[in-house]
């Protein structure tokens, strides 16, 4: 039997001369695998659904090994983060980020809706960085691994001068601060965005604009905290470093 499904193109992987495994993250059921038999052929329906990124709808058999993907309708092919190499990058990332936290047929509409809304607004040419950091903060509640961030992780406190703890998991007050000789500094942009990237409703971000000083400050906090707590080495990430480095060197 066919069921009709909403999904995201994570991966694929060739399988023989002609066909694909593509790995797709579904509103309905969460990841599935799917055989799309001749999909490798540039002239077959289902090359063009396959591309990674591409959202679309799609219908598959079912089964309780690899399903069948039998057809799909592209809504969007997210083709501006192909034609871009940085975007690539860091859409990249996001997806291999979801594929490595994510079970197979485990159902998790939130998810389904950052991830598409994520790469919607990376299509839309909107800070990759940024959208990055926010990202990353939200997995962490997927992720198991919530940051305090409401207030100070040691005694409480909500008011205070806050660094933050990658010991004690989030944030530390000043009054506290002798609880972790490694804290790492944060000016108040920081200690405010690490807060509204966390807590934010995705689909309500307007405009927004951070400071270089600041994104530093973002990125040292939130790269700390998934080293230490996700266990994750991801190839995209290092392969985005590198072109940030790059990126660095040709300004
Ligand atoms: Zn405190």
């Amino acid at each position: 039997m066919f069921e009709k499904c909403e999904a995201i193109v994570l991966r694929t992987i060739d399988y023989g001369e002609t066909n694909k495994i593509v790995t797709l993250f579904t509103r309905e059921w969460g990841k599935v695998a799917a055989m799309a038999r001749g999909a490798k052929k540039p002239s077959s329906r289902l090359s063009a659904v396959t591309q990674p990124f591409t959202y679309g709808h799609y219908l598959i058999q079912k089964s309780r090994g690899i399903g069948v993907l039998h057809q799909g309708e592209v809504v969007d092919t997210m083709r501006a983060i192909r034609e871009n190499i940085f975007t690539t990058a860091y859409a990249s990332y996001i997806v291999e980020l979801t594929d490595k936290v994510t079970e197979e047929q485990r159902r998790n509409p939130y998810l389904f809706e950052l991830l598409l809304q994520t790469l919607k607004y990376m299509n839309d040419g909107l800070d990759l960085e940024i959208l990055m950091y926010i990202y990353e903060m939200k997995m962490l509640s997927v992720m198991g691994l919530p940051p305090t961030l409401d207030r100070c992780a040691v005694c409480g406190r909500t008011e205070g001068k806050f660094s933050f703890s990658i010991k004690e998991g989030g944030f530390l007050c000043h009054r506290c601060e002798q609880k972790d000789p490694h804290r790492l500094p944060l000016s108040p942009a920081a200690v405010k965005l690490l807060r509204l990237f966390y807590y934010l409703d995705l689909s309500r971000l307007g405009k927004i604009s951070v400071k270089d000083e600041t994104k530093k400050e973002l990125h040292h906090v939130i790269s700390a905290y998934y080293e230490e707590y996700s266990g994750l080495m991801l190839k995209t990430k290092r392969f985005l470093t590198q072109m940030e480095q790059l990126k660095h060197h040709l300004q």
